[in-house]
């Protein structure tokens, strides 16, 4: 069995599943306030084909790790079962879930007895205001309610995923971190990357990572986490009272943009309409649609797959230079659309 293997000497072990492209939000830096063409039912993975491709990337491609995503993945009804599918046909599988947290409330018991073993919820923000502005909704109860039903649930870390946005939360880093280590969830920080379908992205306008140290610094003392990093996209730190030297938590920081991580990059992602994109920024897919339902053997689906992560490309998308730099082309699809 050979795994997925890139001309570049990377192994990708770790699968990103997008199991639909809609979402019950419209944040700014990854959707259009209005419009974006959903994809019909009928293109999308049905369940039993979302589980099969999931068991063929753990038997014959060696993945030991699946993530869920979307757009928001518990918009799909079936979600429990996908879950409860492939957890049983590999409960050495670790199955964890990204979601904007809406109706986690309602459904984490179900997910948990079925299976997920670790969530990550994105949040921006504590302040309603601000969650409003950048979400276009007015919903952020309900992503507390559902972060404190995860935790009921026994979930541990809950790992919370923040990206800031300059002149609307840039100035919330700290507030954001101190109010997760009174809840007892892990907070990384996201370097917005271009996959916003407005394509206002702006290289010079992004909050950078060495911005977000700078801004937690002024209030704790950050020093390297102990862990090795490994091929984890998050760089850690032990963030500790500056008065006491008490050490209060950690923070992650992925700086997708500025400090690039691609030559340890793990990762394939698989699109809801069963597209394979080597890398976040590729322009091209390897359709496994018509493989999935047109007869073709796991074995057949496998190689496929494995001709596809061949050519991953090196480092972001097609430049040398990097996202947003002379040459970059933004993705047509936007984040939503992709999976994140
Ligand atoms: N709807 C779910 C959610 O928001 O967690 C799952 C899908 S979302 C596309 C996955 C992650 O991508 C979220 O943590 C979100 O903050 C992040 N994301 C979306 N657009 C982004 C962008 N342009 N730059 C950086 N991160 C982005
Ligand atoms: Fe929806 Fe997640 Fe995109 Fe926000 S980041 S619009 S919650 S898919």
């Amino acid at each position: 069995m050979s795994g997925l293997i890139d001309q570049f000497g990377r192994t990708a072990t770790d699968l990103r599943m997008s199991l639909i492209d809609k979402c019950n939000l419209r944040c700014q830096y990854c959707m259009p306030a209005e419009g974006l063409d959903w994809m019909k039912k009928d293109d999308m993975i049905a369940a039993h084909e979302a589980i099969r491709l999931a068991d063929i990337a753990v038997r014959l491609l060696g993945v030991d790790e699946i993530r869920f995503t979307g757009g928001e993945p518990l918009v799909r009804a079936d979600l429990v079962d996908i879950i409860g599918g492939v957890h049983a046909l590999h409960p050495e599988v670790d199955l964890s879930l990204t979601t904007n947290g809406i109706n986690l409330e309602r459904k984490i018991d179900a997910l948990v007895e079925a299976g997920l073993s670790r969530i990550n919820v994105s949040l921006d923000t504590v302040c309603p205001e601000t969650f409003a502005k950048i979400t276009r909704r007015d919903r952020l109860t309900k992503v507390l309610s559902g972060l404190h039903a995860a935790k009921a649930a026994g979930l541990d870390p809950i790992k919370i995923n923040a990206v800031l946005l300059r002149g609307i939360n840039d100035q919330e880093a700290t507030e954001l971190l101190t109010w997760t280590f009174k809840h007892g969830y892990k907070l990384r920080f996201i370097e917005q990357m271009p996959l916003d379908a407005d394509q206002s992205w702006k290289r010079a306008n992004m909050v950078t990572a060495a911005e977000i140290r700078d801004q937690i610094s002024q209030t704790y003392t950050l020093s390297p986490h102990e862990e090795e990093r490994g091929s984890a996209p998050a760089e850690r730190f032990n963030v500790s009272d500056p008065t006491t030297n008490e050490v209060l938590g950690t923070v992650g920081i992925i700086a997708s943009v500025t400090e690039p991580f691609c030559a340890d990059c793990t990762r394939t992602r698989i699109t809801a309409d069963a597209k394979i994109r080597s890398c976040l920024f590729s322009h091209t897919e390897t359709d496994l649609m018509d493989l999935l339902r047109d007869g073709s053997s796991d074995e057949a689906i496998a190689d496929a797959w494995r001709q596809a992560m061949w050519h991953k490309p090196k480092a972001h998308g097609q430049t040398k230079t990097g996202l947003g730099m002379p040459g970059f082309v933004q993705p047509e699809r936007s984040m939503s659309a992709i999976g994140g």
